[in-house]
């Protein structure tokens, strides 16, 4: 990259140079961005990308950070979409299309739904970060995931700028997982998703102690759900504004039947549930627990005390020795179980 991208793009939109991404990133680590914009209009976006692809310099989206591992800075232009709105697109009586900008914040998003009565999202209460991320890991807690109410994902390609609508099956939804971790990984940005939200809610509320947090609080209904959530949330995870952690940074690995009944043989109380295609899903926090790192240190990071799955910047801590703490954690894991877990958390 010999020429320097414009800092003054347009009247709205300007390019902050080395730019400090430590409050941008949920482990709060000191690193920085060659570029750094903030468009607030999908316009504005293909503004910066265009430029950057001149000048043949990387782009990389970046919501609130709150499941990025920056494993030093970044050279090249990191685009913060801030683009906002919520848009009721059509209703009936059964439910309603909402199209969200990429920039809302996902929480919001939620609160808006509760308010309305509108049903799918209340479970997925408290998760941080921007909606236009929902969709790249497709978002799971307490028994939903974002693909439930997805109806279709908007944004560009970053090469030609060309604009892309794909439907729900064209999103290819997994367990933390889509076509945006895969083939269109670092090619598009997402612009705005739109969900199709329920006016008649079924309650999902099989998972864990969820069911008998709500009924404190009286029948279940949607606010009812999404501050048992929420309460729940807040005991058991630490709030990234006074630990740096990414939330879960290993995913829950699958494995098939036969070594789902070799390791409930040898750990009778291991938690094994059914998977997609007749695997058996492993809890990834517990199998690191039995390796002894729950409330571990390593340097200035570790593992959270009452949630094996979260790595912690404890203060000062750096990128490397969270990589370091990950493999030693990895290598553990497979040593003990034969078995492989992958981090969640996408490793820049
Ligand atoms: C305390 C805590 C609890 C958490 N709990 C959960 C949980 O229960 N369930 C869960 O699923 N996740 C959880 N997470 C992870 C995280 O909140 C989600 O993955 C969230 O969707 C990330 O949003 P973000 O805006 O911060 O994305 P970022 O961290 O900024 O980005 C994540 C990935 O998405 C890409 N990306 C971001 N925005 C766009 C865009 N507009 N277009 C294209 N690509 C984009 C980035 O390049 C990156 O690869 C938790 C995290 C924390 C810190």
């Amino acid at each position: 990259m010999s020429k320097n991208l414009n800092v003054q793009m347009s009247k709205n939109l300007t390019v902050q140079k080395s730019k400090n991404l430590r409050t941008m990133n949920s482990f709060g680590f000191d690193v920085r961005a060659l570029y750094f914009a903030a468009p607030r209009t999908s316009e504005e976006a293909k503004m910066a990308a265009s430029e950057a692809k001149e000048l043949n310099c990387p782009v990389l989206a970046l919501g609130g950070g709150s499941n990025v591992l920056f494993t030093r800075d970044y050279q090249g232009l990191v685009l913060h979409p801030c683009i906002d709105g919520i848009v009721v697109m059509d209703e009936d009586e059964e439910c309603c299309r909402i199209a969200v900008g990429a920039g809302v914040v996902w929480d919001n998003l939620v609160a808006y739904t509760v308010e309305r009565g509108l049903g799918g999202l209340e479970n997925l209460s408290l998760i941080p970060g921007s909606t236009g991320a929902a969709p790249v890991q497709n978002i799971g807690a307490y028994g939903a995931e974002a693909k439930d109410a997805v109806d279709s994902v908007e944004g560009f390609y970053l090469d030609d700028l060309s604009d892309f609508t794909l439907d729900k099956e064209s999103c290819r939804f997994a367990y933390r997982d889509s076509i945006f971790k895969r083939e269109l990984k670092g090619k598009i940005l997402i612009t705005r998703v739109v969900f199709r939200l329920s006016k008649r809610p079924a309650y999902s509320l099989s998972y864990g102690n969820l069911d008998e947090e709500i009924r404190k609080y009286g029948e279940p209904n949607l606010d009812r759900i999404r501050r048992a959530v929420i309460e729940i949330r807040r005991r058991k995870l630490p709030d990234p504004a006074e630990l740096g952690n990414a939330g879960s940074f290993f995913k829950n690995p699958t494995v098939d039947a036969v070594k789902a009944n070799e390791l409930r043989a040898m750990y009778p109380d291991m938690p094994i549930f059914p998977s997609a295609e007749g695997r058996m899903k492993l809890a990834a926090g517990k199998l690191i627990e039995i390796c002894g790192f729950k409330g571990a240190r390593h340097g200035n990071v570790g593992v959270h005390e009452h949630q094996a799955l979260v790595l912690v910047n404890r203060g000062g801590g750096t990128p490397a020795e969270l990589l370091e703490l990950s493999d030693k954690i990895r290598k553990a894991v497979h040593d003990k179980f034969g078995v492989d877990i992958e981090p969640e958390v996408n490793v820049i």
